[in-house]
């Protein structure tokens, strides 16, 4: 059995059947990349495994927890931590106080300290901008700070939702580069993705979603040479 499994699952928002028998699997360890097109059902899974919407049918366990019935809560302070599409920071707070909202969960005030001081060692833009207000960071910026803010909560499993929108190029490699050493340093990475050119240079494999199913799965790096994925997500 994997580490984090998600077999055969549905979910419908009303009549409309947004995941449809979905399966996937991730392994302690890897990053893995979900990617797709708008719609596909990426967001979907992402809150299906924080618990923010259930399946009608199929299995979501993760490490020995039943993801289908556990509380949104327990499943933060069990390690799973989402960072959400738009990044959602506090614009009108602190570069630092955003950072220790992470630690809402945690009550070991040393390990919060510890994990702050470790998201402004690998992102030390934040440390520069600490005493700044999160509305006036770049787009950039922003997201390092969505990543630091959810590795103050301390993740066993992270879960990034789409970190690249909006960003230019340049600031997407940087992001990429910071998620890859998060990884490094040994927190597991689900990554959504529409940029699949950037998150198949960090993921070690991918499944590729499609209306609600996976359609294609493997290795990063032999996904990227697929036609199939060249042709629909990589572009000439
Ligand atoms: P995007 O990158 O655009 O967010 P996605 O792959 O994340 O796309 P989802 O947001 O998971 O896709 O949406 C999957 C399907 O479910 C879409 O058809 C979407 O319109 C529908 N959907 C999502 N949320 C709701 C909702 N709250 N009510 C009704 N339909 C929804």
């Amino acid at each position: 059995m994997s580490w984090l499994e998600v077999e055969d699952a549905d979910v419908f928002y009303g009549r409309v059947h947004a995941l449809r028998g979905l399966s996937f699997a991730v392994e302690q360890g890897e990053i893995v990349c979900l990617l797709g097109n708008n719609g596909a059902g990426k967001s979907t899974t992402m809150n299906l495994l924080s618990g923010l919407v259930r399946p009608k049918s199929g299995r979501v366990r993760w490490d020995g927890v039943d993801l289908a019935a556990a509380k949104p809560w327990d499943i933060v302070s069990k390690g799973l931590v989402h960072v959400p599409e738009g990044r959602r920071i506090f614009s009108t707070m602190t570069v630092h106080d955003n950072l220790l909202l992470g630690g809402y969960t945690v009550k070991d005030q040393r390990a919060i300290a510890e994990r702050v001081d470790l998201a402004y060692s690998l992102m030390p833009r934040l440390a520069e901008r600490r005493k700044q207000q999160g509305g006036t960071l770049s787009g950039g910026e922003q997201q390092m700070l969505a990543i630091g803010r959810a590795l103050v909560a301390g993740p066993r499993l992270l879960l990034l939702d789409e970190p690249s929108m909006g960003l230019a190029p340049l600031v997407v490699k940087q992001v990429m580069e910071i998620i890859a050493e998060v990884n490094r340093q040994g927190t597991t990475v689900l990554l959504v993705e529409q940029n699949a050119r950037a998150a198949l240079r960090i993921a070690h494999r991918a499944y590729v979603v499609e209306t609600g199913s996976v359609t294609l799965q493997g290795d990063a790096a032999e996904l990227a040479r697929d036609s199939r994925v060249v042709d629909a997500y990589l572009g000439a």
